[in-house]
């Protein structure tokens, strides 16, 4: 059996799986078994923000990986205790919970959550069209009717909301209402960004009415905005974050940051993650810290994303199929007339890989390291692409 039917096989089908089997990558670009060469601009869903394999990563790796790959949390480790501090110095007063995923730092939010509210409040406003991970939690807090009805029950304790909608939020906060959970760009949902006012005025409510203010940081952190982490372009502090996506630079790794005058709510017992925080990924995620700061990836992801978007808004004058261009940084959409996956489609068979979400929205999240000559084929692409093809 060759590698596709051996994954219909053997793995449950829980992805839609497209293109060619890849074998390597490098920065921008990967490679299939055959040595066609692809360009990745949603290089790992926002998970290699540092392009694929960087040099310093692979090393960091490699070494780590002969020295000590895992210890439980019980004993000391010295990979994990300095991520820590160096997180929690590009971010505010705070201490880290490591986890493996987006959804189980989510869940740590709201397990968080339910601490502080004492039992007596536990509800958490969501908001419509956010994305906040499978596991049961998660899926609870997220706002998106096709990803919730098959799995009913859910997990109650959460009030979902629309989103930039601050009166809404408003009269959704009751006397059981602990916290408010949201993402400062909605990714999945289509690259929605918050308005500046909306995040001050919720902050400010948050602050008011001693509610946790939450902020999912998993696919906005890590520099992809063009700050280390996007709540800084609103002038906000969160009490709570949650990171993964970037964070390792591939490797699997999670982070909940919360605000230190609380942080010692959760005691030894309350909460725990057997690979959480291990020497392997930590000393990933540290080296990939100090390689955003090295090559300043911050202000790289502002001019690279400017430059994007104002190539795409360029295309948007003479492709009717447009109908809005937007993004911060490096996180980027196009929202067109019609379905996106035969977009998506008719740029893969050109060699080039972008997304397409929430239906009608083609999202493009290159890798920090991306270039200006990258960017340019890949809109050439996508302009092709557009003209030529992907109309269902
Ligand atoms: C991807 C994502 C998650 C879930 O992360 P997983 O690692 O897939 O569990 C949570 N929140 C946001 C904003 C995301 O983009």
């Amino acid at each position: 059996m060759n590698t596709r039917e051996l994954l219909a096989e053997y793995t449950l089908p829980t992805y839609r799986r497209y293109g060619p089997v890849f074998v390597k990558g490098k920065g921008s670009w990967l490679w299939d078994e055959h040595g066609e060469q692809y360009l990745d601009l949603f290089p790992g869903w926002g998970v290699s923000i540092l392009g694929h394999c960087h040099p310093r990563i692979s090393a960091a790796v490699c070494e780590q990986a002969q020295k000590l790959i895992h210890l439980p949390n019980n004993l000391y480790q010295h990979e994990q205790a300095v991520l820590a501090r160096d997180l929690v110095k590009c971010a505010f007063p705070s201490k880290v919970f490591f986890g493996n995923s987006g959804a189980e730092a989510i869940e740590g939010a709201i397990k968080f959550s339910r601490l502080y509210g004492k039992g007596t409040r536990y509800e958490i406003i969501t908001m419509s069209n956010s994305f906040h991970g499978r596991t049961a939690g998660a899926l609870a807090a997220t706002g998106q009717k096709k990803y919730q009805t098959p799995f009913k029950p859910l997990l109650p304790g959460f009030r979902e909301v629309p989103f930039n909608d601050y009166p809404a939020l408003e009269r959704a906060c009751t006397d059981t209402t602990v916290a408010v959970l949201l993402e400062p760009i909605q990714g999945e949902g289509g690259v929605n960004i918050a308005d500046e006012e909306y995040l001050r005025q919720v902050a400010q409510f948050c602050a008011r009415h001693d509610l946790l203010l939450i902020v999912d940081e998993v696919q906005t952190g890590m520099g992809r905005t063009g700050r280390m982490f996007c709540y800084e372009h609103y002038g906000i502090t969160p009490d709570l974050m949650t990171l993964s996506k970037g964070l390792g630079a591939g490797l699997p790794i999670s982070a909940l940051l919360v605000k230190d005058t609380i942080a010692d709510l959760m005691q030894p017992g309350t909460h725990a993650s057997t690979f959480g925080g291990s020497p392997l990924v930590t000393r990933a995620a540290r080296e990939a810290l100090r390689i955003i700061k090295d090559e300043n990836l911050r202000e790289r992801a502002q001019t690279m994303g400017d430059f994007l978007c104002g190539a795409l808004h360029k295309l948007q004058k003479d492709s009717p199929r447009i109908i809005a261009v937007r993004g911060k940084g490096l996180m980027t959409a196009v929202e067109l007339s019609a379905d996106a996956a035969p977009v998506f489609q008719e740029c893969l068979k050109r060699k080039v890989i972008v997304n397409a979400t929430h239906g009608n929205v083609l999202r493009i999240m290159p890798a920090l390291t991306v270039t200006r000559e990258e960017i340019e084929q890949g809109v050439e692409v996508i302009s092709e692409s557009l003209k030529n093809g992907g109309t269902e």
